[in-house]
């Protein structure tokens, strides 16, 4: 009995009693993915300026271990996000990479797409599933200067991030 309501698959009410939640296995578990937040399983981004080039960029993914990097601005603002493929693709042809800022290869703002700490990790991997993208950078808004939204970075979600979600889910 104890387990039943514990998982969710029987409610109780005063006077009613316990009765069958008419929830299957599958809600359930959509329930639980639903309660956790990015916040809760982010990790911590790799972070590089817009100015440094793309053979430090190279050498970035590679010291760092990551797929793809989070470009900010001199003001620390999230300018972009420049990924292996990126990276190759500027190398094409190109013998200076120590030349070409990253700026030049990466996505640019505002055609990245974001995800926020308060936001659930379901609709993140919805985000990296609908866009075909490898992460995702975690932000909060702030104004600049003149008043206009920026983002700074404080995280990030990965393919590896919802991976490692899924295993652990697994386990409990
Ligand atoms: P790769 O290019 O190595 O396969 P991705 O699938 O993550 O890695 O990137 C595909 C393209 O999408 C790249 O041009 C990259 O700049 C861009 N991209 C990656 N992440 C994002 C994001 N969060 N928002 C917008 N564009 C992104």
């Amino acid at each position: 009995m104890a387990i039943l309501t514990m998982t969710g698959y029987l409610e109780a009410r005063p006077r009613v009693g316990y009765y069958y939640s008419g929830k299957t296995v599958n809600s359930l578990l959509a329930d639980r993915v639903k309660q956790i937040k990015v916040g809760d399983v982010k990790s911590v981004p790799v972070v590089v300026n817009g100015s440094q080039s793309v053979y430090e960029a190279v050498v970035t993914i590679f010291l760092e271990d990551v797929g793809s990097l989070f470009v900010i601005n001199d003001k620390g603002y999230l300018e972009g996000v420049v990924s292996r493929k990126d990276l190759l693709k500027s190398m094409l042809g190109n013998a200076n990479l120590d030349k070409i800022p990253i700026n030049m290869a990466m996505t640019r703002m505002p055609n990245i797409h974001i995800t926020t700490e308060n936001e659930g990790v379901w609709e993140a991997a919805r985000k990296i599933s609908e866009f075909e993208i490898d992460s995702l950078p975690v932000v909060r808004a702030v104004e600049n200067e003149n008043e206009a939204k920026e983002y700074q970075v404080v995280g990030r979600i990965s393919k590896t991030t919802i991976t490692k979600l899924f295993v652990e889910l697994g386990y409990r």
